[in-house]
């Protein structure tokens, strides 16, 4: 009666789990493993909110097992150490995982590999985690992709061959004698300082929250989330971020639900939705493509050049950037949004990262390491393309001559002003015309509003046109480039936090 153990990591969920199935089919009794090593995650382990995310995932999926005749052992790292003791212990002659695609996460799993086949186990991966391998998509010389359409137009001919989603196991068969592990309250995952309470307000973690979101968005979402996704103030993009993260839903699942839902209907509106939605998880897979090609974009740019920019040490300016206190409404409100409820709409992100590289000339690292540690959905992969497709030293970036305008962005994405309202209340009785721009308001009505200007709401950190224009020139020079760039124009639409959290 053999015995396998499966570990378990970005991929905590019980369906569509290639590396669980290949042990349930091959193995009479299977031990669900889950090993704590902040240690080995080095300068990017996990964050704050993705810490909290992961201690209710972990009950969330130990909770699935139970409902199966098993549970979650729960061990404390390093990794070799703790799957080769449970190996000892369950006489588990077999080890499986799903791969993770971060640099450090590779260079582990290696060693650990190797040492647990000199120890004489059978040790296998398989991929749980994207649509496709990095190393299966290529440019047609055969080299990796560095800019998205191309990718993305070659991963869609391959669409339709990915295999369906398998459903979850009825039963998991545990050995007798299977040790029991800690508690997951061992971990201490959840703060001290209760700040969390908007966290849990918002999500639902763990398999079936997943399940319920993907279902909800595509039966009601689809067909308003072209238009809709770049609108803050409405919900109309999915939501699924944490979940895919953490590998609660597997891309597959959501290129399934999608496409059934797309099959399912004759409205062009459903078909133009599924089509946007999955070129999005098409950047998802991008961003791991990329990582994963080129490790060093972890954290440093892409293109070399930018290597060179001279980045400002304003210690002051990060901090109002992240308490939501620059002055700039719509970047408040989306710091705002991000510390509430750990996540921020994707067109705000853009917004909030553009006003940190390009207008404060702070690095874009310092907002990448704020976000790892502040967004639910915080990723390495999806992180850093984000950030260095803001600060246009990316492999596939906004060119540097885009720098958001605060202003024309909320007119545009938030014409009704419900999103600015919501997250920067102290400005809800200013009139439309000057809330995104109240330094610009004349003073009477500003009086009427309540609001006193440096005492009731920032007056801005830094003047827009001005470090526009700042950011302009050194970026040219960096790639001596002296031409005249265009910038933003209103019609055009375009495509340690403990500290504060005590404070
Ligand atoms: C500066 C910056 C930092 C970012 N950091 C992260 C991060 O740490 N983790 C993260 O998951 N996303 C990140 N993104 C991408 C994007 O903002 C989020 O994935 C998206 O807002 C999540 O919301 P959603 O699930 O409703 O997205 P939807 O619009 O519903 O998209 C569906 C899924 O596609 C994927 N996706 C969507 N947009 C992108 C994108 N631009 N790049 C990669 N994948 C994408 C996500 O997995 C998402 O859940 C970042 C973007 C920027 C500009």
């Amino acid at each position: 009666m053999s015995t396998a153990l499966v570990w378990f990591r970005r991929d905590l969920r019980l369906a569509d789990h290639p590396a669980l199935e290949a042990a349930l089919a091959e193995h009479a009794h299977v031990v669900p493993v889950y090993v704590h090593s902040p240690d080995e995650d080095g300068e990017w382990r996990a964050g704050a909110a993705s810490r909290w995310w992961l201690h209710h995932s972990l009950a969330a999926l130990d909770a699935s097992l139970r409902e199966r005749g098993s549970r979650l052992v729960i061990l404390r790292g390093p990794v070799l150490d703790a799957l080769a003791g449970l190996a000892r212990a369950t006489g588990a002659r077999a080890v499986r995982w799903n791969r993770v695609y971060d640099p450090g996460g590779i260079a582990r799993d290696k060693r650990v590999k190797e040492a647990l086949r000199e120890q004489g186990l059978a040790v296998d991966s398989t991929n749980g985690s994207l649509l496709f391998e990095p190393w299966t998509v290529k440019t047609g010389a055969g080299d990796p992709y560095r800019v998205f359409t191309p990718f993305w137009r070659s991963c869609q001919r391959e669409l339709g061959s990915r295999p369906p989603p398998r459903p979850a196991p009825l039963r998991l068969p545990l050995p007798a004698g299977a040790p029991d592990g800690l508690p997951l309250a061992a971990l201490e995952l959840l703060p001290r300082v209760r700040w969390d309470a908007g966290l849990a307000a918002a999500w639902q973690p763990g398999e079936a929250g997943a399940a319920a979101r993907l279902g909800a968005f595509c039966d009601a979402g689809l067909a308003d989330y072209p238009e809709g996704r770049d609108r803050p103030a409405r919900s109309a993009t999915s939501r699924l971020s944490p979940h895919l993260h953490f590998g609660e839903l597997s891309p597959r699942q959501a290129l399934a639900a999608a496409s059934a839902a797309a099959a399912g209907t004759t409205g062009a509106g459903v078909a133009a939705g599924v089509e946007s939605f999955l070129r999005e998880l098409g950047w998802r897979e991008f961003a791991h493509h990329l990582l994963f090609h080129y490790p060093h974009t972890l954290a440093g740019p892409m293109d070399a050049r930018f290597a060179a920019l001279p980045w400002r040490d304003d210690a002051s300016a990060l901090e109002a950037w992240q308490r939501g206190r620059t002055g700039y409404p719509i970047v408040d409100a989306g710091m705002r949004e991000l510390w509430h409820t750990g996540w921020m709409h994707n067109r705000v992100r853009m917004i909030v990262a553009s006003l940190l590289t390009k207008n404060l000339g702070v690095h874009w690292l310092e907002g990448q390491r704020w976000f790892h540690d502040t967004l639910v959905d915080a990723d390495l992969a999806n992180n850093a393309l984000g950030w260095q497709w803001v600060a246009g030293c990316g492999a596939d970036a906004a060119p540097y001559y885009r720098i958001f305008n605060p202003m024309l962005q909320t007119e545009r994405f938030d014409p009704e002003r419900a999103y600015v309202r919501r997250w920067v209340p102290e400005l809800a009785r200013v009139p439309d015309k000057w809330i995104h721009q109240p330094w610009a308001a004349p003073a009477d009505v500003l009086s009427r509003a309540g609001v006193r200007l440096g005492t009731d709401y920032p007056a801005p950190v830094v003047e827009f046109k001005a470090s526009r224009d700042r950011a302009l020139e050194t970026f040219r020079q960096l790639r001596g480039d002296a031409a005249n760039p265009a910038v933003e124009r209103p019609r055009k639409s375009s495509t340690s936090p403990m500290r504060l959290r005590k404070a």
